[in-house]
């Protein structure tokens, strides 16, 4: 097998070698069937056992009541950002609630201003984004047609320990950075959607978790291709579905309920991973710190800068000399981001946190 280096990318990011493999090994014929997935019909029986597993992975990982539908769209979590509101903003007479505690939340609540009335219950951009709102923090609006959420902002690198109060309003929450990583309360949320690049699956699928009673209030006047209804009633084959990312899918949450035991064990890992990080952060008496205040550090993404800027090269030099990859951080936050989502090994990070603690002592 080709060498493969420790990769840190926020997205698309490593995806379970064991998952990889599999594809690999029946990438040019699946079993019993003398084809790719990638060349067989969407409405063949294969692959609709394929998609319906990969609904069922979803549905036994996160406890996904009955209630719900599970799609499987294209365009993004970007698109999600655009179709939320065009469902349930436009012509509701409402106004939308955004928390924006980072970039995605910011990103999400311009492109439903395109669609209506939107308001910020929090804006985290006067501490430059290093924290998500405490309860206290938020100004929701008396009747909103829903509350907009980014449980881990990506960039920033900072998560939500628990779902902000809401009340009846219906809760969307954009996961595309947490997706998976740890027992979600779903009934909690109106929808909860995430693209799949980064601990699902490839780039090319959105899962979205939606409640019946939001699907069934769906606007008949929009394209098929923007209605969660067209999809919902066609169980996800409207039109032709990005059938190999599905495929992907269905493995990577194969091997997350066969190999890892589910997510509350996922999630005892993400934490162990994350510790090692901020551990050798907070040990470094400020030779590295961290851009996320501690209560809302993240598990996925680790945000942090070197005191010294002018050691930032150097010390993205000797990381890849030890197969330690993709470590630059967003342009917009500088420094460096960890991304060590579900596929990241826990000796990937234990060799980072060794490097960081050499280099410091290297260099002080
Ligand atoms: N939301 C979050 C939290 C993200 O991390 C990302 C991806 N970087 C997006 C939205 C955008 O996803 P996409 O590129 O699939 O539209």
């Amino acid at each position: 097998m080709a060498q493969r280096v420790y990769n840190f990318s926020a997205g698309p990011a490593m995806l379970p070698l064991a998952a990889l493999e599999e594809a690999q090994r029946d990438l040019v014929s699946l079993p019993g069937v003398g084809a790719s997935v990638m060349e067989i019909s969407h409405r063949s029986k294969t692959f609709q056992a394929i998609i319906d597993q990969a609904e069922a992975n979803l549905r036994t990982l996160l406890a996904i009541p009955q209630n719900y539908r599970v799609l499987f769209l294209q365009g993004g979590a970007q698109m999600q950002f655009a179709m939320i509101p065009m469902n349930f903003l436009r012509g509701s007479g409402k106004v939308a609630d955004y928390i924006v505690a980072g970039t995605w939340g910011k990103t999400a609540i311009k492109q439903a201003k395109t669609q209506g009335e939107v308001r910020a219950a929090f804006d985290g951009q006067a501490t430059n984004f290093d924290h998500m709102p405490s309860q206290d923090e938020l100004q929701l609006s008396a009747d909103a047609a829903y509350v907009h959420m980014t449980s881990n902002e990506t960039i920033q690198g900072i998560q939500f320990a628990d779902e902000p109060h809401v009340g009846d309003v219906p809760l969307v929450c954009d996961a595309s950075s947490d997706f998976l990583s740890r027992p979600v309360p779903i009934e909690k949320y109106g929808i909860f959607y995430a693209c799949a690049q980064k601990n699902a699956g490839p780039a090319g699928v959105t899962v979205v978790i939606i409640r019946d009673d939001l699907v069934q209030r769906c606007p008949e006047d929009l394209p098929a291709m923007l209605s969660y209804k067209a999809f919902a009633e066609a169980g996800s084959l409207y039109n032709t579905p990005p059938t190999f990312a599905i495929y992907m899918v269905k493995l990577v949450t194969d091997w997350l309920l066969r190999d890892m035991g589910g997510l509350g064990q996922m999630a005892a890992i993400n934490r162990e991973k994350a510790a090692l990080l901020y551990d050798v952060i907070d040990a470094s008496g400020g030779f590295y710190e961290g851009h996320a205040q501690p209560q809302c550090r993240s598990m996925m993404n680790v945000a942090f800068r070197l005191a010294d800027p002018s050691l930032d090269e150097p010390f993205l030099t000797q990381a890849a000399e030890r197969g330690l990859e993709a470590l630059k951080g967003h342009r917009s936050v500088g420094g460096f981001r960890a991304s060590i989502y579900k596929a990241m090994p826990v000796e990937g990070v234990t060799t980072l946190a060794d490097f960081m603690k050499a280099f410091q002592a290297q260099r002080s």
